[in-house]
């Protein structure tokens, strides 16, 4: 049974609660936070009562076990009728990624499951109890004090439905036991349920927390995560997201499309340090990329800061494209100075140019060192200019800093 069919969006409701005002029970949550605490708060109440259906009809069925042989008609009538309402919780199917409206309507559909199972048994212990011999009255007895712990214990999510349940299970019991054994025992199994009503509240403050607990991780995670690819000094992309832009690019190169690189790096960055000393340097090279930014902005360019005073660029282009647009942005920084502060200098910079070719590139190291050795040649001609990568060139390990050395492997 699917709870939803899709698309349900703002649709009518469909299955089990059509019609039902979702958002008087449960409301919307109101932040993308409490969206996942919902959601996970669904998934979870779904799997817990999966694997609850079937103790009813065990539990039926040993009520009826313990008794004599005449009710033989009502046990298989009332066990098929557990049997199928643990089937039916089972066969409870959510969408992948449901929408809010989804995730609501699918923990009501559950919640109404649970009750309906829970109604049910205490129909059934009150009705053992008046038409039953002994020992089966004690038997769905003793199950609904089990029932009414496992309630407190597992479905702890919500407050209200939670002691609901409890009450449906264990009020049969107790309005029994007081008429028919006394309320010596009746108060007995009340101080129980009171009990049973206080462990639920316990465990759905602990529930609560280890849901915000672990929501509180997730996002630290993913803050983490985002805070990995980015160069604390620029903002700008840094060396690992580099490496992956460049994993991807060379796939989709691989299939057909195209994909450039092209390493920056500044001209004598030591005379800014050493003219305007280290903080103005580091603002320099804030400005630198954000020039950069503003240069390469197409949807697919990726900047990226890959250590000290070296850039690199990865560009859906071919390597003429790339040539081109890397030496209008070298003329243009030349052209015009770079304010870092209240100091500007005019900038230059050497450039490694170089396009992807999956028949030559074996991976794209081999494809880094071939653009890293354009630059060291344009570093070697004079500077301030663009070198296009060439089949032959190999780096001089000895010229190049720690950034020029092999690429950094990507994140899982
Ligand atoms: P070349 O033209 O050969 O590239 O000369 P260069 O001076 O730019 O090159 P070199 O690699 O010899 O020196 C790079 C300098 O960049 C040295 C270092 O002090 C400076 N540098 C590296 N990272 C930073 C940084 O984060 N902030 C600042 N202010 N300076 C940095
Ligand atoms: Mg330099
Ligand atoms: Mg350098």
């Amino acid at each position: 049974m699917y709870i939803t069919s899709a698309p349900s969006r703002a649709g009518p409701d469909h299955g089990l609660l059509r019609g039902m005002p979702i958002a008087e029970f449960i409301p919307a949550p109101a932040t993308p936070g409490a969206r996942n605490l919902l959601l996970q708060e669904m998934r979870e109440t779904l799997e817990r009562a999966r694997l609850g259906g079937f103790f009813y009809p065990i539990a039926t069925g040993l009520a009826f076990v313990v008794t004599t042989r005449e009710h033989v008609g009502e046990a298989v009538i009332v066990t098929a009728f557990f049997i199928l309402l643990a089937i039916a919780r089972l066969s409870l199917r959510v969408t992948p990624n449901p929408d809010d409206r989804e995730t609501r309507r699918n923990l009501l559909a559950i919640w109404f499951l649970i009750l309906v199972t829970t109604f049910c048994w205490g129909t059934f212990s009150a009705w053992s109890f008046l038409n039953l011999p002994e020992p089966a009255p004690l038997v769905a007895v003793l199950f609904s004090g089990a029932f009414g712990m496992a309630l407190a214990h597992s479905m702890c999510m919500r407050r209200v439905p939670g002691a609901v349940a409890i009450a449906s299970v264990m009020l049969p019991s107790l309005v029994l036991l007081w008429v028919h054994v006394g309320p010596g025992v009746a108060i007995m199994w009340a101080v129980y349920m009171i009990y049973m009503l206080l462990v639920l509240m316990r465990s759905y403050r602990e529930y609560r927390t280890r849901l915000e607990l672990e929501e509180d991780l997730r996002k630290q995670r993913d803050q983490f995560e985002k805070q990995s690819l980015i160069d604390s000094l620029t903002g700008i992309a840094n060396r690992r997201a580099f490496t992956e832009s460049l994993a991807r690019a060379l796939q989709r190169a691989r299939n057909g499309s195209r994909a450039s690189m092209l390493i920056i790096d500044v001209d004598h960055f030591k005379r800014i340090n050493d003219s305007f000393g280290h903080a103005a340097g580091d603002a320099c090279l804030i400005a630198l990329a954000q020039r950069l930014q503003a240069h390469f902005d197409r949807p697919d360019d990726v900047v990226v800061r890959l250590g000290g005073e070296e850039f690199g660029v990865v560009l859906d282009a071919d390597r003429g494209e790339a040539f081109e647009r890397a030496e209008r942005f070298r003329t243009d920084l030349e052209a015009a100075p770079l304010v870092f502060g209240v100091a500007q200098a005019t900038l230059t910079v050497s450039i490694g140019c170089g396009g992807f070719d999956p028949s030559r590139h074996a991976d794209a190291d081999a494809f880094y060192l071939e653009v890293d050795a354009a630059l060291y040649r344009s570093k070697l001609s004079g500077r301030n200019r663009t070198e296009r990568a060439s089949e032959n060139s190999r780096p001089d390990p000895s010229n190049r800093a720690p950034t020029g050395s092999v690429l950094p492997e990507p994140s899982a």
